[in-house]
């Protein structure tokens, strides 16, 4: 029988200012690469487009590595159709108007650099709204304040089934760390787990993700 197929994304996105530097983000990719091999023990065909991280491929996962955020959609595109998507990379919403393509020479930039950001495509929304749409979508929100209410408008707006939510503020030590606290949204329900490792999410996660796929 034909595997179902899950794409999880994982990891931060970097935008190139010019090439050698970038703007990016703190994610370390543990809870998408803990997701990608739980689904993969889970009996999944799982494909795995991450950023940079410093982890090693998980095994028995097909790994896609990309740097962009567009990259990153396009990879995903291209592994449509699938039963599930699982977008836990922490994209970078912004990106640099115009990639400069020399080194921005110190002295060129008098006192200030101003750089123009312009928004990246959103591909959890994108997902969620193509006419391959994987069945079940789930979305991250990473937040700092108001957890449940921004993780619920989040859920709406996106138009994804499942947002797991975290706080992220600087006293959590989510981002790199090994422990995550967070709460699994869906339209009608709202529930907090207790503190647990990233593992341990992943296996809950997907607990959860296969009763609601039968
Ligand atoms: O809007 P925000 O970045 O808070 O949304 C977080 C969720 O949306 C995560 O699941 C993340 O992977 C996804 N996302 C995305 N593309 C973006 C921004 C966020 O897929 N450009």
């Amino acid at each position: 029988m034909k595997k179902p197929k899950a794409i999880v994304t994982s990891g931060p996105t970097r935008e190139r200012i010019d090439p050698v530097r970038y703007i990016s983000n703190d994610s370390s990719g543990k809870q998408g690469h803990a997701i990608a091999e739980e689904l993969r023990l889970a009996g999944y065909e799982v494909v795995l487009i991450s950023g940079v991280t410093n982890l090693s491929n998980p095994e028995g996962v097909r790994m896609v590595h990309i740097e962009t955020a567009e990259e990153m959609l396009t990879a995903c595109v291209a592994e449509l159709p699938a039963d599930l998507a699982v977008c836990a990379a922490a994209v970078s919403d912004w990106r640099v108007e115009y990639v400069s393509k020399n080194k921005i020479k110190k002295e060129d930039a008098v006192d200030k650099l101003t750089l123009n950001f312009v928004k990246t495509p959103d591909i959890l929304s994108l997902l969620a709204r193509c006419d391959e749409r994987p069945e079940l979508i789930v979305g991250f929100a990473a937040e700092t304040e108001n957890l449940i209410e921004n993780a619920q408008k989040k859920l709406h707006k996106k138009a994804c089934d499942i947002i797991i939510a975290n706080d992220v503020g600087l006293t959590s030590g989510v981002f790199g760390g090994d422990l995550n606290e967070v709460c699994l949204i869906t339209q009608d329900k709202v529930e907090t787990w207790p503190k647990m490792s990233k593992n341990d999410v992943a296996k809950k996660l997907v607990k959860y993700l296969k009763e609601r796929l039968k």
